[in-house]
């Protein structure tokens, strides 16, 4: 039997954050896009592609219609100062309105899985719809972020996501790198984490930390697990989920993931 020729060349397992995002542009160049959410990881990965590249790569983030105001405003600098085209991806229309209805605008602090449901409609399904376009996609995960995180790899198969490539080249950065590159490049950084937010999301889900609490303790705050995730990295698990229960009420007709 004949075995289908490999689509491509790997990089090399100690490839540099530079040479995998390199290798993501040569292999897949316009079918390839940035995602961020302008926290400091996506911050040097914007500024390490416009060393390599200049202006022309496609960087991409979900608008959830609930973010502070102090990153629209940094979206605003960004474009400026990298002369990039920062797309703004939102979600369904219908699919929000279903939501707002049945459950109201802040679903989120009466339960979890209401919570999960605010970031299925407002982040994961706007995602899926931008992936399903490309080939492959670039974030600023690292592996110390939470225990969910230790074991992500800097390259590999995105299966939740219809088997793209997913790049996460400063996986095995510390966080004391990340900030130590943005301050010898001059990197912008979100205004927030001067006031004591080390993770910064929707403005309604995320504050400060107290000294020694843990980076993503002022994540959803009122819930009790520590490791906190939106969905967008995270696999379901094939069962059933009584989560699903309260999706199908909000989209009753399960639309597939539409490519606008
Ligand atoms: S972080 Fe909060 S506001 Fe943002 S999508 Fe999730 S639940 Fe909704």
């Amino acid at each position: 039997m004949t075995l289908p020729e490999p689509r491509f060349t790997w990089p090399s397992r100690n490839a540099t954050a530079e040479e995998v995002l390199r290798w993501g542009f040569s292999e897949f160049g316009n079918r390839l896009a940035i995602c961020t959410s302008f926290q400091a990881t996506g911050s040097v990965m914007i500024d390490m592609a416009a060393r390599l590249v200049g202006s022309g790569f496609n960087v991409f983030s979900i608008d959830t219609g609930r973010l502070h105001e102090e990153t629209y405003r940094l979206i605003a600098e960004y474009r400026r100062r990298y002369g990039i085209t920062v797309q703004l991806v939102t979600p369904d229309a219908e699919e929000l309105g279903s939501m707002l209805t049945l459950h109201g605008p802040n679903l989120f602090y009466e339960d979890t899985l209401k919570r999960k449901l605010c970031c299925e409609i407002r982040k994961v399904r706007p995602l899926k719809r931008r992936l399903a376009t490309l080939d492959a996609w670039v974030t600023g995960l690292r592996r110390d972020q939470t225990a969910r995180r230790g074991k992500i790899d800097k390259v590999a198969l995105d299966e939740e996501h219809g088997g793209i490539v997913k790049l996460s080249p400063l996986v095995d950065w510390r966080k004391e790198q990340v900030f130590e590159y943005a301050s010898q490049h001059n990197v912008p950084l979100h205004p927030l984490y001067a006031q004591g937010y080390p993770s910064i999301g929707c403005q309604p889900c995320t504050r400060p930390v107290r000294p020694g609490e843990h980076s993503r303790a002022g994540r959803w705050w009122w819930e009790d697990d520590e490791d906190k995730e939106c969905g967008m990295h995270v696999s379901p698990t094939g069962v059933r989920r009584e989560f699903d229960l309260l999706l199908d009420e909000v989209l009753p007709a399960r639309r597939p993931y539409v490519v606008h």
